[in-house]
């Protein structure tokens, strides 16, 4: 066991008491790949994941520039003025390539990182996809069992990551900006029709510009197949920088969770994220051992080669290399 880590019972006491430090070496733990690690974490998820939290979790997503972390911050302490406490998984700057070094200087949510109601945690740039990594779903567990009411996780508008955000949360909110099409903005259609809600940020620059992109996208929305929840999901301006729009975009946020829980939706909602955890972690675990096998490793090189030569159909190569994984399954058993 590597010699940071806590006994379970230290770990499980500094996360009930709210200790941050014991909750970041927590979520280090669930984020590392040792088998030891994962044996301890999972004995933690499984002291922790008892009790009745009451948190809402909420996706803050939108193309690099966007203003998320602007936002953030600026709605992270929105919410402490309420006394809310506040955890957010943020997006590693580092591992935005897009944006070169320029953000990995920049440090982030800098006035929400030291309010004593919030709790700010990038997520490793390694095996982080947008800003959701494997262990995101357990990492929302550590800050609610820490005691944290308000669960902000942020990725970056790229598609896969949304799809796998959304999930893991109660209120998918994408930021947009004023006065470009969706095309221009990167954003596709599906990500648009898993909005809880559509806020128009930036409104400061250009008003006008930004009530026009506000009616194009109701009018968007208003395509869109209604959800199963029956929300209507609303589009609204904001500033992030003036912060303005913000508590608007709470009152929706409430709005929603009280519609959702008064329809028995947003309990449905979590049970099901629940399942899809389990076949998440399922699937994850059979890719890892299919491609950790030696003998599999070994036979992918030639079966790439055979398919780039044409000796052999990608089907056919493929059904070698599972049979090779069966074979050892069948006699490990
Ligand atoms: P992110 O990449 O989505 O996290 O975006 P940032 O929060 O880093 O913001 C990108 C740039 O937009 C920064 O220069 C911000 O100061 C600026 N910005 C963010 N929100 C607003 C806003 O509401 N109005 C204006 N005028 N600029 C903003």
């Amino acid at each position: 066991m590597p010699s940071q880590r806590l006994s379970l019972q230290n770990y499980v006491d500094g996360i009930r008491s709210g200790n941050r430090l014991t909750l970041s070496r927590a979520i280090t733990l669930t984020e590392s790949q040792l088998t030891s690690d994962k044996v301890l974490s999972e004995q933690l998820l499984n002291e922790i994941s008892g009790e009745k939290k009451d948190a809402i979790r909420i996706a803050i997503t939108g193309v690099p520039g966007v203003g998320k972390s602007t936002f953030i911050e600026a709605f992270g302490t929105l919410l402490t003025s309420q006394q809310k406490s506040v955890a957010v998984l943020s997006v590693d700057p580092t591992s935005q390539r897009s944006k070169g070094s320029i953000m990995g200087d920049k440090t982030r949510m800098d006035t929400l990182s030291y309010n004593p109601l919030a709790y700010v945690r990038p997520s490793p740039s390694s095996g982080s996809l947008g800003g959701v990594t494997d262990s995101t779903a357990e990492t929302i567990l550590l800050c609610e069992a820490s005691g944290y009411e308000i669960i902000i996780v942020e990725t970056v508008g790229v598609g896969q990551s949304e799809t796998i955000v959304k999930e893991m949360v109660d209120f998918f909110l994408l930021l947009m900006l004023p006065g470009a099409g969706d095309e221009l903005q990167g954003i596709k259609r599906g990500i648009m029709e898993m909005a809880d809600l559509v806020a128009i940020n930036k409104a400061d620059e250009n008003p006008l510009k930004a009530k026009q992109a506000q009616a194009e996208y109701r009018n968007a929305l208003h395509l869109f197949p209604a959800t199963e929840s029956g929300w209507i999901p609303e589009v609204l301006t904001c500033s992030a920088i003036q912060q303005t729009g913000l508590l608007e975009i709470w009152q929706q946020i409430i709005d929603h969770e009280g519609q959702l829980k008064a329809n028995g939706f947003w309990q449905r909602q979590r049970d099901e994220q629940q399942i899809t955890w389990m076949h998440r972690y399922i699937k994850r675990q059979l890719l890892q051992k299919f491609y950790n096998h030696d003998a599999v490793k070994k036979a992918i090189i030639t079966a790439e080669s055979d398919i780039q030569v044409g000796k052999t159909l990608p089907i056919t190569a493929a059904k070698k290399l599972l049979n090779i994984q069966s074979e050892k399954f069948e006699g490990n058993s």
